[in-house]
């Protein structure tokens, strides 16, 4: 009889029988192995978590009271004779891949992850492994981003023009990663930041695990509608269009995502200005993570995980497709629904769940 894989996907999540424990379950378990604090990883209900020390007061923050150990990078804890340890995967503060080894066998959880330094994660590191679960939401050829000192140069001579202009200034990322990483990027002789409260909360959050960020104002009934066009306002996806954002009109709204490389993608969030910048891996950059750990086999949970693994079989790998319910993280709050026809630049529908992600349902 062919010996039962160390890890397995199961309607649960991904699921460890040896050590009995899952690893980013999407319904309740009594042990759960978390990459990341974003909502369609981290879900309610577990009895036990385990998570890097970064991810704790975000996960406390965003999921209340839970019985949560945290361990630093490369740390191992034994579970049933299984070792399992994390390790950087570079997408926001606290991710992590989780690596889980039996008798030899070593297999690697990506969670979501990026491979370019975004200055405030912990850079990703690639781990050498058997088999590789890895996520593949850029899987497309069409998505190749730019150093993003390039982008932070466009957005910050855009709040530039509008202060200029005398428009207000409303940018558009979700809380938890890419609000931190265009903060600490900001050009701040240009002004002050002021915070949508989701964010706010989410840097006090880091705040309070020792994240140093640059100062941020909450925007409150009392701030002033001048002083605030003054600065640039950060705000989430699920701000757009409410009478939260329009009372700060006259604005230029711009929005930062990974699908901002494609064509159509602006025009659909109804954003003056679209600006790349996903803390997903682009193509190349899933192509060199996954070679980097020397796998046998790679395991596809979401993204373009049909176009993308037949892609990696041409080229030589082991690759497989794998329903999960991993969702979009950078569709927070606008569940992502397949473009219109001919707004793709190919006609290759996504795969992924269309689930997003769900941080409005639960903690706004
Ligand atoms: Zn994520
Ligand atoms: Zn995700």
């Amino acid at each position: 009889m062919a010996k039962k894989p160390l890890l397995e996907f199961t309607d649960r999540g991904i699921y460890c029988a040896k050590g009995k424990f899952y690893i980013d379950p999407w319904k309740p378990v009594d042990d759960a192995v978390i990459t990341h604090a974003h909502a369609d990883h981290a879900y309610m209900g577990h009895k036990h978590y385990l998570a890097h020390h970064l991810s704790r007061e975000v996960l406390l923050y965003r999921l209340g009271e839970i019985n949560l150990r945290t361990v630093e990078y490369g740390e191992t804890v034994m579970k049933n004779g299984v070792s399992v340890s994390l390790y950087p995967a570079g997408h926001v503060i606290g991710s992590a891949q989780i690596r889980v080894e039996h008798k030899g066998e070593v297999w690697v959880v990506s969670g979501d992850y990026k491979v370019e330094n975004d200055g405030i994660s912990t850079p990703f590191e690639p781990v050498k492994c058997h088999h590789f679960i890895s996520e593949c939401t850029f899987g497309m050829p069409v998505y190749q981003w730019k150093p993003q000192v390039q982008t932070f140069n466009e957005i910050n001579n855009w709040w530039r023009g509008n202060l200029h202009n005398g428009v207000a200034t409303v940018l558009v990322g979700y809380s938890l990663g890419k609000a931190q990483r265009i903060l600490q990027n900001l050009d701040l002789f240009n002004g002050k930041v002021y915070t949508h409260g989701v964010i706010e909360n989410t840097n006090e959050a880091l705040l309070r695990n020792g994240v140093l960020l640059n100062p941020t104002a909450r925007i409150t009934p009392e701030s002033s509608k001048e002083e605030v066009r003054k600065g640039i306002i950060l705000a989430p996806p699920s701000s757009v269009g409410t009478p939260w954002m329009r009372k700060f009109q006259p604005y230029s709204f711009g929005y930062c995502s990974g699908w901002m490389a494609i064509r159509g993608a602006k025009r659909r969030r109804a954003a003056d200005r679209g600006f790349v910048l996903s803390d997903h891996a682009d193509w190349d950059g899933l192509i060199s993570a996954i070679d980097a750990t020397g796998c046998e086999s790679v395991y596809l949970t979401h993204g373009y995980t049909a176009t993308f693994s037949r892609y990696l079989n041409e080229i030589g790998f082991d690759a497989h497709e794998v329903h999960t319910l991993y969702g979009d993280e950078e569709e927070e709050e606008a569940p992502s629904q397949p473009p219109p026809e001919g707004e793709e630049l190919n006609s290759l529908k996504k795969v992924s769940p269309s689930g997003g992600d769900l941080e409005g349902a639960g903690v706004l």
